[in-house]
C-alpha cells in the first residue's frame, strides 16, 4: 500500500498544484501538506522537489528570494493582496528539468 506521502509525491509528478490544491485532493490541512512537502523535499533522493515561486497577480512580481513553502501574505511592490500561492511538482531524473520562470 502506497503511503500517503508518496501518493502525494505521485499526483506531483504529473501537475504542479499549490497547498490548497494538495489539501482538497487528499483531505488534508495546507499545514499538514506543509509538512509532507518538507519531508518529501529532504528525503527525495531521486526526484526533485520544484516549488514555482508565488507571484504577484496584479503586477507580476515574483517572489523568488522567499521562503519557498510558504504564500506570501502581499505583494511589497503594489500591496496587491492578490498573491498566486507556490506551485509545487516534482522532476524525475531523466526528464529535463524546467527552470522556474
Ligand atoms: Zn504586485
Amino acid at each position: 500500500m502506497l503511503t500517503l506521502r508518496k501518493r502525494i509525491s505521485e499526483v506531483l509528478e504529473r501537475e504542479a498544484l499549490d497547498l490548497k490544491e494538495i489539501a482538497k485532493l487528499f483531505g488534508m490541512r495546507e499545514r499538514e501538506v506543509l509538512d509532507h512537502l518538507k519531508h518529501l523535499e529532504k528525503s527525495s533522493h531521486s526526484q526533485h522537489l520544484i516549488a514555482e515561486p508565488a507571484y504577484c497577480m496584479a503586477c507580476g512580481f515574483s517572489f523568488k528570494k522567499r521562503t519557498r513553502l510558504n504564500t506570501p501574505g502581499r505583494c511589497p511592490i503594489c500591496k496587491s493582496e492578490q498573491i498566486s500561492p507556490p506551485r509545487f511538482k516534482i522532476d524525475l531524473p531523466g526528464k529535463k528539468i524546467k527552470a522556474s520562470p
